[in-house]
C-alpha cells in the first residue's frame, strides 16, 4: 500500500496540469487568499499591440489591493495590469500608471472594460457601460506580445512572482480582449449582455486555460451568457474598430 501511495504522489507531482478549453457560461471562484491559485489563459498569438480593449466581469468584497487582469512579458511584469484597491482602479502599462477613482468593488458583479490606443494616447475605463473621464498616456507606444496572461494573481515575473496578499478573492467571468478599441455603443451593449461579441485575442468562450490551486469553476447563471448562445448573428460586430 505504501508503495502505491508513493507512486500516486509521484504521479500527481510530476504530471503537468492539463489544459482545458472554453469557459462559456462559467465563472471562476477564488475563495481565499493564496500564493498559488490562479488561471492561466493561453491567448491567440499576437505581436505587439498599438491598441486594445480588455473587458471582464468581477465581484469582490475584499478591500486589499489585487490584480483583476495581469499580463507580464520579459520586458515588464506589469506590461498590462488592471489593479484595484478601495480607492479605485489603476491601469499599468509597463512603468506607467493611469489611475481612475471609482466606487470600490463589492459583492455585485460589475462589467469593467479598459481601452487604450497608442495613436491618441487615450486610456479609458468603463464600468457597467459608463465611460470614465478619458486620460492621456503619450508615453506608451506598444504593448508587447509573447507574454503571460494570469487571472487570480499579480505577476512579478512571467508566470510567477505571486504574493498571497495581492491575490484576487471573489468571482471573475466573461474575460475578453481585442486588439483594437471598441466603440462606446459596443461596450454598452456588452455590459448589458445584448452583444455576444467575443475577443480576438482572448475569447472566454473558447480560450485555452490551465487552472492551478484552489479555483472553482461554476455556472455564472447570467442572462448574458444565454443571450450569447441564442443570438450568434451579433458576431458581425467583432473586428470593428
Ligand atoms: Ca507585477
Amino acid at each position: 500500500m505504501k508503495i502505491f501511495i508513493l507512486f500516486a504522489l509521484v504521479v500527481c507531482v510530476c504530471l503537468p496540469v492539463s489544459a482545458a478549453y472554453g469557459l462559456a457560461g462559467k465563472s471562476l471562484i477564488f475563495s481565499r487568499k493564496t500564493a498559488n491559485s490562479y488561471v492561466r489563459l493561453y491567448q491567440s498569438s499576437h505581436s505587439s499591440l498599438s491598441a486594445f480593449t480588455v473587458c471582464l466581469r468581477a465581484a469582490s468584497e475584499k478591500p486589499h489591493g489585487y490584480g483583476l487582469f495581469s499580463y507580464a512579458t520579459p520586458h515588464s511584469d506589469n506590461e498590462l495590469l488592471i489593479w484595484t484597491k478601495s480607492g479605485g482602479i489603476s491601469v499599468y502599462l509597463s512603468k506607467r500608471i493611469i489611475r481612475f477613482c471609482v466606487p470600490k468593488m463589492n459583492a455585485l458583479l460589475r462589467h469593467i472594460c479598459v481601452t487604450w490606443k497608442s495613436k491618441t494616447g487615450l486610456v479609458t475605463l468603463w464600468v457597467n457601460g459608463e465611460r470614465s473621464v478619458e486620460k492621456f498616456d503619450k508615453g506608451t507606444k506598444i504593448v508587447r506580445g509573447g507574454g503571460s496572461f494570469i487571472l487570480g494573481q499579480e505577476q512579478d515575473s512571467v508566470g510567477g512572482g505571486f504574493n498571497r496578499h495581492q491575490s484576487f478573492v471573489g468571482e471573475i467571468t466573461d474575460v475578453h480582449m481585442w486588439d483594437h478599441v471598441l466603440s462606446a455603443c459596443q461596450i454598452k451593449s456588452l455590459s448589458e449582455g445584448i452583444s455576444p461579441a467575443r475577443g480576438n485575442i482572448i475569447d472566454w468562450t473558447t480560450i485555452k486555460f490551465q487552472l492551478r490551486g484552489a479555483v472553482t469553476i461554476k455556472n455564472d447563471n447570467e442572462c448574458t451568457s444565454q443571450i450569447s448562445i441564442q443570438r450568434p448573428w451579433f458576431k458581425e460586430w467583432e473586428g470593428t474598430d
